[in-house]
């Protein structure tokens, strides 16, 4: 099995013979292959997405969300599918891979809808008969850039938020979990976009980026990952004066008051660390405990990391699957290393998990000096680090210490503390008593070095959309 390219409403192997390799993370097995797009592929892209740019912002933005709400009719009708390629490539349980294709039609639905209320406004003159208008219009051609994390949810808010802006988009979508991201832009093509307004490519990282980011066809650059290689590709959409949207790493802060329901939180906590094995930017990471309830959430949460059922993600009842590929598995142990050589008290996990495919162990670690590596950099799996505080100002101050910015948690009975950590935390996100981010109709986004812009919510469109002024004395 090969994943193909899809340039100018057409799939296609490409001009190459470079191919990329499909690994199954449960089982190490090779499952087929992915093509990789030559520049010759890629300037057929770019020329493609112009053609398509003049044709699909010329559509009205009442049949564009009628062309988006029949994909996300199909994808909603084909989410059986998408979830298992998903989880075969990526290695999350397929209760996880169900939710996360299922919910791709909310988020083409929201940006249908937003379409058609992207109204500019009306500005009052100083002078008669004068108009003064602000219009909104799509910025052009898009090139993204979305990992192999949430393979659908990263990619699905890129495509249905330039699509519905009037723009065209070339996707350089995840070369580890093509399958599942070629079944979602099949919605889009047999929904009726036209020819050259979505086009996907897979290819060197690099070698498209640097490519599309210098071509003046591309006018809005949409990337997530890491916060280096967005820095990177940050600098080389400032060298080509391109806007950006920015969506890195984090490294959240979960904060639990000592007045704080503690058994709920170490659930939900449990939960949202360990789904996805932890490879979830807006993952909690570093667990700020109050002092007098510190040793009951730490022992609720080791026993509920310690009874999660770690396996294939096909198979029924687990809970956590594989990392997504072997080079997260030596950042894993590289971490943990260093962590408890500097003091750590390793709870529970810290290692492989058997001989076949990517496994980690849930791994705890508590007091953990903040010198030590894992407690500066994102470990992007699943390891949560459990530290106590005493006082409110420490916990925001230690909330603040790090450059991230993405998402933050925290729980207490009294307004009054939430209130103080809601406007003391410097983050892009904050859910606090539940878990409360992601939705199609709310903004996810960071601040400082997890970067900047919004996607979902009516931001998301925005990202996508110049605006003209207008000015008329009536003749
Ligand atoms: P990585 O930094 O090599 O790659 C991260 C993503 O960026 C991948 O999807 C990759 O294909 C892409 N990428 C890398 N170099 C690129 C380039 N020059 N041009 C365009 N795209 C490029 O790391 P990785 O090992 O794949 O993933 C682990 C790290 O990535 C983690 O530390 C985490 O911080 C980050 N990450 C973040 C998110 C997120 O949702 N914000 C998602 C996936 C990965």
């Amino acid at each position: 099995m090969t994943a193909n390219l899809f340039i100018n409403g057409k799939w296609t192997v490409g001009n190459g013979n470079r191919r990329g390799r499909l690994i199954d993370p449960a089982t190490g097995a090779d499952i087929g292959e992915v093509a990789f797009a030559e520049k010759v592929d890629l300037d057929a892209a770019l020329a493609a997405a112009e053609a398509g740019f003049k044709v699909w912002s010329k559509v009205s933005a009442y049949d564009r969300a009628k062309i988006l709400h029949k994909a996300a009719d199909l994808s909603r009708e084909r989410a059986g599918i998408i979830a298992e390629a998903m989880t075969r490539e990526q290695g999350k349980p397929l209760a996880e891979a169900r939710m996360e294709a299922g919910g791709a039609g909310d988020h083409i639905d929201w940006y249908a809808e937003e379409a058609r209320r992207s109204y500019g406004r009306v500005i009052p003159a100083r002078t008669p008969n004068t108009q003064q208008m602000v219009l909104l219009e799509p910025v052009g051609p898009v090139a993204a850039f979305s990992p192999w994390n949430f393979p659908i949810g990263q990619i699905v808010r890129k495509i249905a938020g330039a699509l519905a802006a009037g723009c065209s988009i070339i996707a350089k979508a995840p070369e580890e979990t093509p399958t599942c991201i070629i079944e979602l832009v099949k919605c889009f093509e047999e929904a009726g976009v036209p020819a050259g307004v979505v086009n996907l490519v897979f290819g060197v990282p690099a070698e498209i980026s640097e490519h599309l980011i210098a071509s003046p066809i591309i006018r809005k650059v949409s990337f997530t990952g890491s916060v280096p290689v967005g820095k990177h590709l940050g600098a080389l959409s400032a060298k080509h004066l391109k806007r950006t949207t920015m969506e890195l790493g984090g490294h959240a802060p979960f904060i639990v008051c000592d007045d704080a329901n503690v058994a709920a939180a170490s659930a939900l906590g449990v939960g949202l660390k360990f789904r996805n094995a932890g490879q979830v930017c807006a993952s909690p990471t570093r667990f700020l405990i109050q002092d007098s309830v510190y040793d009951a959430f730490l022992d609720a949460f080791v026993t509920g990391a310690k009874n999660l059922k770690v396996g294939n993600g096909a198979a029924d009842g687990v809970q956590m699957g594989p990392v997504a590929h072997a080079r997260r598995l030596d950042a894993m142990e590289d971490f943990v290393r260093d962590a408890v050589e500097q003091g750590a008290t390793l709870e529970t996990g810290g290692k492989r998990l058997g001989n076949e495919g990517f496994f980690f162990e849930p791994t705890v670690l508590s007091n953990v000096p903040l010198s030590a590596r894992i407690m500066n950099d994102e470990p992007f799996g699943p390891i949560a680090l459990v530290n106590r505080f005493s006082d409110l100002d420490a916990a925001i101050s230690e909330a603040n210490r790090l450059p991230y910015g993405l998402a933050a948690f925290a729980f207490s009975k009294s307004t009054d503390r939430t209130d103080r950590l809601m406007r003391g935390i410097e983050t892009g996100m904050m859910s606090i008593n539940h878990f409360g981010l992601a939705a199609p109709e709310t903004p996810f986004g960071g601040v400082k070095d997890s970067g900047h812009g919004s996607e979902g919510g009516s931001e998301g469109i925005q990202a996508y959309l110049t605006t003209k002024f207008v000015s008329q004395l009536n003749a």
